[in-house]
């Protein structure tokens, strides 16, 4: 009997390569985003969650099957504990391009030196409006002046490159795309804007009658930036622009009104070490279990992984004007 050799690439039943892995390290925030959560979110007991350790060894396995860019996200990923242990290991996985992060921003201040001496080389960070006021609204918990002074912090700390991720809800902040584009164009920052998900039961209005397109918000730039079509592609579902003119780039994250499957490169790993084939599905693997049933036994792991692709699904079903199917937040998921 020949063996084959073991897979180094993680391949769909579409043909799509798999090389990026979200990884969401805790459920927990210090905010609560009104799309994101709800305002009184029971978090996980801990024996439910991945420790860092298991973390490590799904990175470490999910590396040796060819992925080459990790997200570290959550919830607010920068409030777990360890996580600087974490990243400077994950760091260290040679065949790893890219280690990036994604955060509301709070703790930048005093962490953004510490993350880039990490390894992590980039950030995305999530900033809705450039008004206090309404920036209470939105987070519920979050303070403006402290992002932007992370913000600040994680320009000094001369990250690769810093962008900007802005949801946009209409009557909520969808007259503030140009400033928060300017805003980008002043701090030399790019900046993507995403369609609301219908991702979990939120309560404080309804997804569909706040619907602001990708459309509508190209439409509302374009008396004041001049937008060209870049080909760049980060690895993410991100189409960009170049701003003439300056350094920044916008992008838009459009899962309503441009659908982007055809080239997703992309897994999710949840809180609970659930394998997520798709934001938009339930398809999923338990990898915890498979770890906590096989310590230190990465063959079966990997090839638990090398099969959950066979149930990847071909595309996501989001539909903004019905109750969501999808009850998980994507503070559980990993945004
Ligand atoms: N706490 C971090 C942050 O806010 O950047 C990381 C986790 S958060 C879940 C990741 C991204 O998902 C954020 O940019 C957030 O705005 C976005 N997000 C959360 N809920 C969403 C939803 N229902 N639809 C679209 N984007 C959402
Ligand atoms: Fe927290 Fe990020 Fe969700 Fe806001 S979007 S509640 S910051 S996890």
């Amino acid at each position: 009997m020949t063996h084959l050799p073991p897979p180094t690439q993680l391949i769909d039943r579409y043909g799509r390569l798999v090389d990026y892995l979200r990884i969401s390290i805790t459920d927990r925030c210090d905010f609560r985003c009104l799309y994101c959560m709800a305002e009184d979110m029971t978090f996980l007991p801990r024996a439910q969650i991945l420790t860092l350790e298991e973390i490590l060894t799904l990175a470490q396995a999910f590396a040796e099957l060819g992925v080459k860019k990790i997200r570290i996200t959550g919830g607010e990923p920068l409030v777990r504990k360890g996580v600087l242990g974490l990243l400077q290991a994950i760091g260290r996985i040679e065949s790893l391009t890219e280690l990036v992060i994604t955060t509301n921003g709070s703790q930048l201040e005093t962490m953004a030196e510490a993350l880039k001496a990490a390894g992590v080389k980039r950030l995305n960070i999530s900033l809705d409006t450039l008004d206090d006021d309404k920036f209470k609204a939105i987070t519920r918990t979050g303070d403006l002046q402290q992002v932007l002074k992370g913000i600040q912090a994680a320009k000094a700390a001369g990250f690769e490159r810093i962008k900007i991720n802005a949801v946009i809800l209409k009557d909520r902040n969808h007259l503030e795309v140009c400033d928060l584009v300017q805003f980008a164009v002043d701090n030399s920052l790019d900046i993507s804007f995403i369609e609301e998900m219908p991702l979990g039961i939120v309560s404080q209005h309804d997804r569909s009658d706040a619907y602001y397109s990708s459309a509508l918000i190209k439409t509302d730039l374009a008396p004041k930036f001049a937008l060209v079509a870049s080909p760049e592609k980060t690895g993410g579902p991100s189409n960009y622009f170049k701003v003439t003119g300056t350094q920044t780039r916008v992008g838009f994250i459009s899962p309503h009104s441009e659908n982007f499957c055809s080239s997703c490169n992309r897994v999710r790993l949840t809180v609970e070490g659930r394998l997520l084939l798709c934001l938009g599905n339930e398809h999923s693997v338990d990898l915890k279990q498979i770890i906590r049933a096989n310590p230190g036994n990465n063959d079966v792991l990997k090839q638990a992984i090398v099969d959950a692709m066979l149930i990847k699904p071909e595309k996501h079903d989001f539909n903004i004007h019905e109750q969501p199917v999808i009850l998980r937040y994507m503070s559980m998921t990993g945004g």
